[in-house]
């Protein structure tokens, strides 16, 4: 039998897939315009399902579009291990994100496909339906339908820009399966991922070693002072709604600073009446903290809920604040986890432990299985945008621990 050891990825057959696939939806700048179940989008599932049969897999879809290759193992009575994310891209999107998830999973399937090698489990390749939301709100949509977030329904009554609706479009371009969303089982799922920030390349780490997601939470404040006359009306006598929004900008800021590696940013302001001779009447701004863990997240919004009436009261201006939205913090499984690290120690690869910083497949997949996520640089930390870049060798080193995580927890499975 083929020790684990031995299964070595070819780096080169990835990139030739990642570079021949991003022609489905290729743009003039070099990135991908593959917006999810259009017709670029068939094209590259129907690539996908064609390379996954050869290779000896059968190919599910599921009511919302999700994709199952899986190649059997010696043992029929366990679920697969998957490896998943999303071929679907951003409008003006880059060549990796998503993209690389799947075909670094179908490059680790063409490696055992190639060795003759025998998993105890199953292995498997998911393909998921709009992670982007970019077509259709929110993102991640079809991964929460399997987790049950959101139901068939929701999904499918989805509405693009034309007024199209998203279960119509699946119909159209023929992946609107038969099996009922959370049906096809797997027991673990790993996700490859490029890290869509700069850490990893700032301090020459090839591996991510990913322990959870971020929690997030969204608040919208306005401060109302009172509108007068910038050259009638004396420093001492005025209420500047600004000059407050300001002071209150500087602490949300340094919430964020006192609980690193937390983050506290306000990205949307709204001046009013926004005249240069009006001393401000009312601003309106947006706040956004998160950090990895759920304790600190209370402490972070603690701090920023009492700094602000203070500024508030020291201003004589009057403040509404209220929490719209939060995202709780997920923590993969540990297990999985360890499969990650022992991978990339296996490869000779350097590795970090990080909590991602956005939204991924595997945070709703992370609710109903054992799930984790593997990272790999990508230039300047930018994404969603036609210069998104990972080089051969961080595509192959991503690939490479994918198989070698997978193997690691399938060797526990004999
Ligand atoms: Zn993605």
């Amino acid at each position: 039998m083929t020790s684990k050891t031995n299964l070595t990825i070819n780096p080169q057959r990835l990139w030739d897939s990642l570079m021949g696939t991003a022609k489905f939806g290729g743009t003039p700048k070099g990135g991908i315009k593959r917006l999810t179940v259009s017709d670029e989008d068939r094209q590259v599932r129907d690539w996908f399902k064609a390379e996954c049969e050869t290779l000896g897999c059968t190919v599910e879809v599921d009511e919302v579009g999700n994709m199952f290759a899986t190649r059997p193992g010696k043992r029929k009575d366990i679920a697969p291990i998957a490896m998943g994310s999303h071929l679907d891209t951003q409008p003006t999107g880059g060549k990796f994100d998503g993209v690389l998830g799947v075909l670094g999973a179908l490059e680790a399937m063409r490696t055992l496909a190639d060795m003759g090698y025998e998993t105890n489990a199953p292995i498997m390749i998911v393909n998921w339906t709009n992670e982007e939301g970019s077509r259709f709100a929110p993102a991640m949509l079809c991964s929460g339908v399997y987790a049950g977030v959101f139901t068939t329904g929701f999904a499918y009554s989805r509405e693009d820009r034309q007024g199209i609706k998203l279960g119509d479009e699946l119909e159209r371009i023929g992946y609107k399966g038969k099996h009922k969303a959370g049906d096809i089982k797997f027991q673990a799922m790993f996700e490859l991922h490029i890290e869509q920030g700069p850490v990893l390349e700032a301090e020459n780490k090839m591996i991510g070693v990913v322990t959870g997601v971020q929690g997030m939470r969204w608040y919208e404040v306005t401060v109302r002072g009172q509108e007068s006359h910038t050259g009638a009306t004396p420093m001492g006598l005025r209420k500047n709604a600004l000059l407050g929004a300001s002071r209150m900008i500087e602490a949300i800021h340094q919430v964020g600073m006192n609980h690193l590696p937390g983050v506290a940013s306000v990205g949307l302001i709204e001046n009013r009446p926004n005249s240069r001779n009006v001393v401000p009447g009312e601003v309106f701004f947006t706040v956004d903290l998160r950090h990895p863990d759920e304790k600190v997240l209370d402490k972070m919004e603690a701090e920023y809920q009492a700094a602000l009436p203070k500024i508030a009261a020291g201003l004589g201006l009057d403040l509404e604040e209220k929490r719209i939205w939060i995202s709780p913090a997920v923590k993969f499984a540990p297990n999985l986890i360890e499969c990650v690290r022992e991978g990339a120690k296996q490869a000779g690869l350097t590795m970090r432990e990080m909590a991602s910083g956005a939204g991924h497949d595997a945070a709703y997949i992370a609710r109903v299985a054992p799930t984790t996520m593997i990272f790999v640089p990508c230039l300047g930390g930018i994404s969603h945008n036609e210069a998104e870049s990972t080089t051969l060798e961080e595509c192959g080193a991503g690939s490479q621990v994918l198989l070698n995580a997978v193997l690691a927890y399938d060797g526990k499975l004999a």
